[in-house]
């Protein structure tokens, strides 16, 4: 079935035509970043013809933050904003409102947003929910999806929620543990030799059979990330931060704080925009390298694998939502990760290696700028559960 958006020009092929689309008002344009045609949603699309990423033509009803108290403690307490029309037929496990706790290191008082403490055991359970939403409310019932682990176990998760069998290609030296997890959800595991894009073009030769879910080029999955965005300000008593750090690999989490700030500060909840800092290991930083004006280059291992993404799709979009925001990037050389991981465990914060990097940002963040008196949050994104060095 083939459908035409009038004022768009374009038609898309519908999959699964009957299954699902129960009202057109329902249904979202995908609009690419780089090209600027516009589609209508489909499960089957992941990427425009021309190669590039899609945002979703999305305008959030207004957020009224007094109706809030009496609904429950999770993301989809903001269900104005959320792109998902049918919301009581969520796929969803509780994710979100995680705790944001103060913490000082090396006399810096900062928040520690511990957005590991997810049903899966990372913050990828955020977008997952949007995303499996998305997927089962149009009749998808198989997925795949290329991860270096965390996006992986939330996607298996979500699916096992769903009841929708997922398929999830890893890096052959990806994590046991989160190999584990997502084996434990019931989800078939594949590894690839070779680089993270070669673990990418396999899912995407699978995905011929079953919906490519990913966590990179799917638009719904940055709105269930946004959430932390307005997660931080509720709970600061619908203030802004001033800095907000976070280790970033594709930048789901970078992406989605840009855009739930810029919503909010659209609806008049905050005033300025929070400055954002994303924080990369030294050995695989190309992000720092596009802001700088240099050339990719082939990564080396580390320890930070969360965040090992060495060509992110969408990095011009990451490298914006840092300028739109004043803010930073830093990397972080590989001797330092351990230690930094060992003093987070000795605040009580059982995260992963990639989550100390926004550690190792508030340290080179404290060396440029005054924060005496400034709100600074550091989201810590993964759980040290599933790390098995
Ligand atoms: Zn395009």
């Amino acid at each position: 079935m083939r459908i035409r958006i009038a004022h768009c020009g374009v038609s898309a092929k519908i999959r699964n035509p009957k299954s699902a689309i129960r009202n057109w008002n329902d249904m979202h344009l995908w609009t690419c970043g780089s090209c600027g045609k516009c589609y209508p949603e489909d499960p089957a699309l992941w990427k425009c013809p021309c190669g590039g990423p899609f945002h979703m033509n999305f305008e959030p009803a207004r957020l009224q933050p007094r109706r809030l108290p009496g609904r429950a403690a999770d993301q989809w307490r903001y269900r104005e904003v959320l792109p998902i029309h049918n919301w009581h037929e969520r796929v969803s496990l509780g994710e979100g409102l995680t705790p944001l706790v103060g913490v000082i290191h090396k006399k810096i008082p900062f928040l520690a947003k511990l957005d590991y403490l997810m049903p899966s055991g990372s913050f990828k359970d955020r977008g997952a929910s949007l995303l499996m939403s998305f997927l089962a409310s149009r009749g998808v019932r198989g997925v795949v999806e290329d991860s270096s682990g965390n996006a992986g176990a939330a996607i298996a998760c979500y699916s096992a929620r769903a009841r929708i069998s997922a398929t999830i290609f890893v890096p052959a030296q990806a994590s046991p543990a989160k190999v584990r997890a997502i084996t434990a959800f019931g989800a078939r595991v594949i590894k690839v030799k070779g680089s993270r894009e070669d673990v990418t073009a396999g899912a995407r030769s699978a995905s011929v059979r079953d919906c490519y879910a990913s966590h990179v080029w799917n638009p719904y999955f940055v709105h269930g990330t946004k959430t932390c965005a307005y997660e931080i300000v509720e709970q600061l008593g619908w203030n802004a931060p001033d800095w907000v750090l976070v280790p970033s690999g594709s930048g789901t989490m970078l992406l989605g704080l840009h855009l739930g700030f810029h919503e909010m500060r659209g609806q008049g909840l905050i005033e300025t925009l929070p400055r954002l800092v994303a924080s990369q290991a030294r050995n695989c930083n190309p992000l720092e390298r596009f802001v700088a004006g240099k050339k990719f280059r082939s990564s080396k291992p580390t320890l930070a694998e969360g965040a090992a993404v060495a060509r992110p799709p969408r990095v011009a979009e990451m490298a914006r939502a840092l300028s739109e925001s004043r803010g930073r990037v830093y990397s972080a050389p590989e001797e330092k990760l351990l230690p930094a991981t060992e003093t987070c465990w000795r605040y009580g914060l059982y995260v992963e290696p990639t989550s100390a990097l926004g550690l190792t940002a508030l340290e080179d963040l404290a060396q440029e700028e005054s924060l005496d008196g400034r709100k600074v949050v550091v989201i810590f994104t993964g759980s040290g559960l599933k790390f098995s060095g």
